[in-house]
């Protein structure tokens, strides 16, 4: 597909991965992105951890976070050098040697801690609880609000138009264009960017395609105090079989069940019983005592059958493209999704860059899940 500067993109979503691809493709483009929400990044963008971890991930999902890095970086979303720490309970030895394996070939500067250096790092964890873990010092927050109101302002600026408030309920194709209904009206144009995240299976069906099977999936999260601890300088700490993790954040500590319960694309709300086992989990494997949590909430993390983001068009319906099931990462691999976007709707190409990194077409592309029974046909 070969775009001209006189392309009319319509981008269905305002969260991170709307709002960057939209910023990329204005550059070439008159772009309009739709948002049914009255306000950006109501759903999972306005509800993650914050952290950028590029040992996180499948191949795939590393190779965009790294090629996510200097972005992130040139606009000054990097909060603070938070690093991030796994860690395990006396059983969890092998466990831990085989990550630290695995982790320092990826990134030289990953480290396996001894039981001391771990409590020394993170006090509220007894040396005598722990077998070690692993430490990863580059992980990063990233300020995610400044990435969204940034974004949507460096958008606006080019002349790029946000709509809010407007649902959209078809796509349907006329002569050699797109047309998106929506609650407020219509739209015309070359193409259409499935950004919908949790929704992006029912954006396709909205435009008479089968999903692809994202899964939105459920994690929970809260505020507690550390009561009596310095957490000023603590990593992201997590449980090495993902259990649970917890993480600073504006002086007090973000908890997290780290739970993937399937669920349907939704307004997603924290179970008590998902905060309940959190604090229990927290409270087994470390001195934090946490007493009432705060302010939980839950979010949905959109994960392809194998874990790496869609993007591309769909050759069912030429025009219709794919930016959808950035899973846990949708941050950290935000800018690199959004340039490869970019590329694949301009030029039909990926950037040299993400080549370089070992990123083919095929590791992303919606026909990966056409024609092999993950896929559903609408009857
Ligand atoms: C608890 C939690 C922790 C996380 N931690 C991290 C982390 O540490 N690092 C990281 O990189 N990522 C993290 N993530 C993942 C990250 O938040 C997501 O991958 C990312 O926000 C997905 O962005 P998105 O734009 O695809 O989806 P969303 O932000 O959900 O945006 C999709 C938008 O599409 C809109 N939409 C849907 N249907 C329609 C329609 N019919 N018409 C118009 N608009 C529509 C929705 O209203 C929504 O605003 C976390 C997520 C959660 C929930």
């Amino acid at each position: 597909m070969h775009k001209t500067s006189s392309s009319r993109i319509i981008v269905v979503g305002g969260g991170v991965a709307g709002l960057t691809a939209a910023l990329a493709l204005q550059d070439w483009a008159s772009v309009t992105l739709i948002e049914r929400e009255t306000q950006l990044a109501y759903h999972a963008s306005g509800r993650s951890a914050a952290l950028f971890s590029e040992s996180y991930g499948n191949a795939v999902v590393r190779a965009l976070s790294l090629a996510s890095r200097d972005a992130l970086t040139a606009g000054g979303y990097f909060e603070h050098r938070r690093g991030a720490l796994h860690f395990g309970g006396p059983e969890d030895n092998a466990l831990i040697d085989d990550f630290a394996r695995n982790a320092h070939a990826l990134l030289p500067s990953i480290r396996r801690l001894s039981a001391a250096d771990v409590s020394r790092l993170v006090p509220a964890i007894d040396a005598e609880t722990t077998c070690g873990g692993v430490h990863e010092p580059d992980a990063m927050d990233i300020d995610t609000g400044k990435v969204v109101q940034s974004t949507a302002a460096a958008f606006r600026a080019k002349g790029g138009e946000i709509r809010l408030g407007e649902d959209v309920l078809r796509i349907e194709r006329q002569g050699e264009r797109l047309r998106a209904v929506t609650t407020a009206g219509e739209h015309h144009a070359d193409v259409v960017i499935n950004a919908a995240g949790a929704w992006a299976d029912v954006i396709a069906e909205r435009a008479g395609l089968a999903g692809l099977g994202l899964a939105p999936k459920r994690r929970t999260a809260f505020i507690f105090d550390a009561r009596g601890y310095d957490i000023r300088r603590w990593p992201l700490v997590v449980d090495i079989r993902e259990r649970f993790y917890f993480k600073p954040d504006a002086g007090r500590l973000i908890g997290s069940l780290a739970d993937e319960t399937q669920s349907l694309p939704c307004d997603a709300y924290p179970e008590d019983i998902d905060v309940a086992i959190a604090v229990d989990r927290i409270e087994q494997a470390t001195k934090l005592r946490i007493g009432r949590p705060h302010t939980p909430w839950a979010g949905l993390r959109t994960f392809a059958p194998d874990r790496s983001p869609v993007v591309g068009a769909d050759p069912r319906l030429p025009g219709f493209c794919w930016l959808a099931g950035q899973g846990g990462y949708g941050f950290q691999v935000s800018f690199a999704l959004a340039r490869l976007t970019s590329a694949l709707l301009r030029d039909d190409k990926l950037p040299d860059e993400l080549a370089a990194l070992g990123l083919t077409r095929t590791a992303v592309a919606p026909e990966r899940f056409l024609n092999s029974g993950q896929c559903r046909e609408n009857s």
